[in-house]
């Protein structure tokens, strides 16, 4: 409910709900191997719940170990030929997938929304382009790889297993896939246990586009079923990991891997910085900080989750932080209105509840905003932390939800430190009118991607990747393309 502030009109928004009657979910999906869906060998199935009903939406295969020895087998029978192609060729199934992505836009993102709880608006207006620009634009590098990284001969890997998340599941998959195909690899890809639905429909699409079979693999599972793509199933491991996920995880994998001869690139968590000088434009800083930390929930692993703001413009800057936070709509994420979604799982839910416990326990002061929350779904509503201290649990460790935690600087050299002062380094932010002192303070920031007067912005021609425990490797633009290539010479 508002009241316009003049004319004392109170009102509300109807509900605008996206209607997912248009769509085909099956009740089951395999294994998408060997260009075909099968049952996993072990005969497991587990439900994709929606987080904002706690209903299924479907089952979903689980690969088990004998499901990973016949992926590894079908990639390695393929890869060859797939790498013999004509650049020029494989340049076209890309294309071809991206265009199919495009065609059933509106069915993806439905699906992405249903299954993982992140508002329709954005899938529909973020996640799906994108994962469609990720192919466009590695289809057009697939004919150009020596150019890309400077060389006058390149191989690819061979077979590479990528693993990743839950937050951007079909965005993850696109920048996985996307560049190792087009430098002539073929691909396991592993969805997150709680988001696996648009991968497998990528797998239909796939087929779709007549990709040659074993070119891409998608195995759905659990941790389990991608420890066991890393460690490989009786001494058939894959030529490379590419991971994004959390650091625990990262670490993990990073030992498993010690002395053997695959490759490996991470993708793990972040602390990010915002930072606002005081000379910035102020109302556009704050919308830059809503979209920093409450797009996706703040699921996002370069979210702007430590907002540094100069001392000077402290109180002017909370004070319209708070009142914008209060018109965030929180609900239904099929609503085309609603700005914050569901928390994508209970065990999330539980994480961002215990961090948030921890940050009243030492001291800081939270608020969070007053709004209607559903009764079934994992929710949790918009919050802002005051008062922490840069040692406090909260501005230390990702919470993954749509917490964020003020600190405040005098100078730009205290700005500089406190930013730095995190063992991630993934991305960071620069409100400031001056453009000098953005080039200055940017140069001087141990981080990934440093956004000037914007957040969260993407592009599949920019390089993403971090910096410390935040992982290494780049993904994105001709960066992008070598972490799956050999440089030969
Ligand atoms: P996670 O790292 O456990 O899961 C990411 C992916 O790795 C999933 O596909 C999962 O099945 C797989 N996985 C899990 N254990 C594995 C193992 N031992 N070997 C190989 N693969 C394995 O992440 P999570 O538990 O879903 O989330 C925990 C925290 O991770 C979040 O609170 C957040 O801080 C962080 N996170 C970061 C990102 C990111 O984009 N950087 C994404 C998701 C989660
Ligand atoms: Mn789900």
């Amino acid at each position: 409910m508002t009241t316009h502030t003049r004319t004392g009109i109170t009102w509300d928004y109807a509900p605008a709900p996206e209607s997912a009657d248009h769509i085909r979910i099956q009740d089951r999906y395999g294994l998408f191997l060997d260009g075909e869906f099968k049952d996993p060998r072990d005969g497991r199935y587990v439900p994709t719940i929606n987080p904002a009903t706690e209903e299924p939406v479907a089952e979903v295969a689980h690969g088990g170990p004998d499901d990973v020895t016949a992926a590894v087998a079908s990639a390695r029978a393929a890869q060859a030929k797939w790498a013999a192609l004509e650049d020029l060729e494989r340049a076209k199934y890309l294309f071809r997938i991206a265009r199919l992505i495009q065609e059933r836009s509106r069915e993806l993102a439905v699906v992405e929304t249903l299954d993982g709880g992140k508002p329709l608006r954005e899938s529909r207006d973020v996640d799906i382009p994108l994962a469609a620009a990720h192919f466009f634009h590695y289809a057009g590098w697939a004919d150009k790889l020596r150019y890309g990284v400077n060389a006058r001969e390149v191989r690819p890997l061979g077979v590479v297993g990528q693993i990743v998340p839950w937050n951007f599941p079909l965005l993850m998959a696109a920048w996985k896939l996307a560049p190792a195909l087009a430098c002539g690899n073929v691909a396991i890809l592993k969805p997150a246990e709680t988001t696996p639905l648009t991968a497998l429909l990528l797998a239909e699409i796939c087929q779709e586009a007549e990709l040659p079979p074993g070119v891409v693999t998608i195995l759905p599972g659990d941790g389990s079923t991608g420890a066991s793509l890393v460690r490989g199933v009786g001494g058939n491991r894959v030529d490379k990991i590419a991971f994004t996920g959390s650091t625990a995880v990262g670490r993990d994998i990073q030992a498993a891997l010690a002395g053997t001869d695959t490759r490996l690139t991470l993708e793990l968590g972040g602390k990010s910085a915002n930072i606002v000088f005081e000379d910035a434009a102020l109302d556009q800083a704050v919308e830059g900080i809503v979209n920093g930390i409450f797009y996706n929930q703040g699921h996002v692993c370069c979210a702007g989750s430590r907002l540094l703001i100069q001392e000077s413009v402290r109180d002017e800057v909370i004070a319209k932080l708070w009142q914008r936070m209060g018109r965030l709509r929180v609900g239904d994420p099929m609503d085309k209105n609603t700005d914050v979604g569901a928390i994508n799982s209970a065990e999330q839910l539980s994480r961002i509840e215990a961090l948030v416990a921890a940050g009243e326990d030492e001291g800081a002061t939270r608020r969070s905003i007053d709004c209607e929350l559903p009764e079934r779904g994992y929710w949790f509503a918009p919050t802002l932390f005051t008062d922490a201290s840069p040692a406090h649990r909260i501005a230390v460790e990702e919470i993954f939800g749509p917490v964020v935690s003020v600190l405040t600087f005098r100078t730009q050299a205290e700005a500089i430190e406190k930013a730095n002062n995190s063992r991630y380094g993934l991305a960071a932010g620069i409100w400031t009118d001056k453009g000098a002192k953005a080039f200055e303070v940017a140069s001087a920031l141990k981080a990934g991607v440093v956004w000037q007067n914007t957040y969260n912005h993407f592009d599949p021609t920019a390089a993403f990747g971090g910096y410390k425990e935040s992982g290494f490797g780049r993904e994105g633009g001709p960066a992008g393309l070598r972490p799956y290539l050999n440089v030969v010479r």
